[in-house]
């Protein structure tokens, strides 16, 4: 290690930090253990120390002395993410961004905030003045904004507002450059693209502003059907302008063996819609479930969920029903898979001739530039890294793009591609690649392991 760690603690005086084992591999962990190959290659990454800045000034004095003697930095939030992207390839600091919670403004559409903030802590004190956000992932209590917006894509809340990347959601990000004397630059409108989604490689997010609506007193439903065709269709017929949804989450009746809380009301041999429903539409809501041959089997709001010690919907919804269902057998992973609209089932009625007993169902609806979607989050019984792809490259064969949940790169995953537009920013926020070093394409992640990304230790 020639890296100058006495000169980069000299010059970051006064700024909490640890270099304590325990913490510091505590927190070069993410959820990346949901993909048993991500697993193999990341289990042994760790940090050097952890630094936890209070406020941007402090942000400023790290990001400056990680400059001037090449350290390497990872920001980190809650750690939550699923594809390694808080896990530092190749040592360095960990940027705990947890002490930056403050709120700045709350106004009648928009909140501005400091990054670390916990989204649940977010949402709470947004809901205090009569609003919500507008989406969340199912993480929000464990989850930042600032590494939701970073490391994640869309969430609860995505069937009403879209996904993070779509116009006004995210409507402004502050960033703190990586260089001896850090700039600060801020991000609006379409350029918010330049650091959304990019797993911490382009600047420090400090502060952000988002959207919000009013608040709605969402009731956590679920409707059971016999046929899973029945179940995706009523998740279509709520997929209307009129209907106040803030979520839509189809699940295979496979799933109930996971949710021991629920047998009452997601009894085995049912497939399940669990859905978010606003007051107003759950007559429609306990209706269309009729039309479609189904019935509704729970109808309760956040508070008498919580009395009644009932998961709320949304952690039975996107990647939580993977959660639920490696807490009870760590054989499971999953897949992430988007489909050509409209939905033609085919796809997946041949997957499951094919695969049935190593796939479990699971379909998330939301819209994506104004457009519903529907996009499939199957959980996959692991057995080798080789039939995990062989599975992949059959539902592409059959239409459908997977994204590949088990690479820690931005390019191979979520994204398929460079980004040209992330890479520019990166060589003005991030001029010298200390960020997250790695992450951005496997090519990246080759030079910077000096081999293949493989070769991690
Ligand atoms: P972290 O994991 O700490 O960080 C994520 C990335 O952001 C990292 O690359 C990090 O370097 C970077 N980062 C963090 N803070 C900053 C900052 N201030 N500036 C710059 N970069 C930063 N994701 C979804 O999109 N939707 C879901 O519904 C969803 N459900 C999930 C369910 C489960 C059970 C799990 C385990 C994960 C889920 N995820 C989901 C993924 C993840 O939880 C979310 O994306 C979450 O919001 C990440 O927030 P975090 O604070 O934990 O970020």
């Amino acid at each position: 290690e020639t890296l100058n760690w006495a000169g980069f603690l000299s010059d970051i005086e006064g700024i909490a930090f640890t270099d304590a084992p325990q913490t510091v591999k505590l927190k070069s962990r993410d959820y990346f253990w949901y993909s048993p190959i991500l697993n193999q290659k990341l289990r042994k990454c760790w940090a050097h120390m952890v630094v936890s800045p209070k406020t941007e000034a402090e942000v400023i004095t790290v990001a400056a002395a990680c400059a001037k003697w090449r350290i390497p930095v990872t920001p980190r939030g809650g750690g939550t993410g699923n594809y390694g992207q808080a896990v530092p390839l190749v040592g360095g600091i960990i940027l705990d961004m947890t002490q930056m919670t403050r709120i700045l403004e709350i106004g009648t559409g928009f909140i501005r905030c400091e990054t670390g903030i916990l989204i649940a802590d977010l949402d709470d004190a947004v809901h205090v003045s009569g609003q919500e956000l507008l989406m969340w992932p199912s993480t929000r209590s464990q989850a930042t904004i600032g590494g939701f917006i970073s490391g994640g894509s869309a969430g609860i809340g995505s069937v009403r507002h879209g996904v993070l990347r779509d116009d006004g959601n995210v409507r402004s990000l502050r960033i703190v450059t990586l260089e001896e004397t850090p700039r600060i630059i801020t991000l609006e409108g379409p350029d918010i693209q330049k650091a959304h989604h990019a797993y911490g490689t382009n600047g420090i997010i400090t502060e952000l502003e988002l959207a919000l609506q009013p608040a709605v007193d969402w009731h956590h439903g679920i409707a059971l059907f016999d046929e899973y065709t029945q179940a995706v269709q009523f998740g279509e017929a709520l997929c209307r302008e009129d209907y106040d949804i803030y979520l839509i989450s189809v699940v295979d009746k496979g799933f109930a063996q996971f949710y021991d809380k629920l047998t009452d009301v997601f009894p085995e041999g049912k497939h399940a819609v669990f859905s978010m429903v606003g007051p107003d539409t759950i007559e429609a809501f306990t209706a269309d479930a009729a039309t479609h041959g189904g019935h509704v089997s729970l109808m309760m709001n956040d508070t008498e969920i919580e009395q009644a010690k009932l998961p709320p919907a949304y952690e039975c919804s996107y990647n939580h029903t993977t959660l639920q269902a490696l807490k009870k057998d760590r054989s499971w992973t999953y897949l992430q898979v988007a489909y050509p609209q409209p939905y033609d089932p085919a796809a997946d009625t041949t997957m499951l001739a094919e695969y049935g007993d190593d796939l479990l169902r699971h379909h998330e609806f939301a819209r994506e530039r104004g457009e519903y979607q529907l996009f499939a989050i199957p959980l996959l019984k692991f057995t080798t890294a080789e039939k995990l792809y062989e599975i992949t490259a059959r539902y592409e064969e059959l239409g459908c793009t997977v994204f590949d949940a088990h690479v820690y790169t931005i390019a191979e995953g979520g994204m398929k591609q460079v980004d040209p537009v992330q890479m520019a920013f990166k060589a003005e926020a991030d001029p010298y690649g200390l960020m997250n070093p790695g992450k951005t394409s496997e090519a990246e992640a080759v030079a910077v392991l000096g081999g293949s990304g493989d070769a991690l230790p």
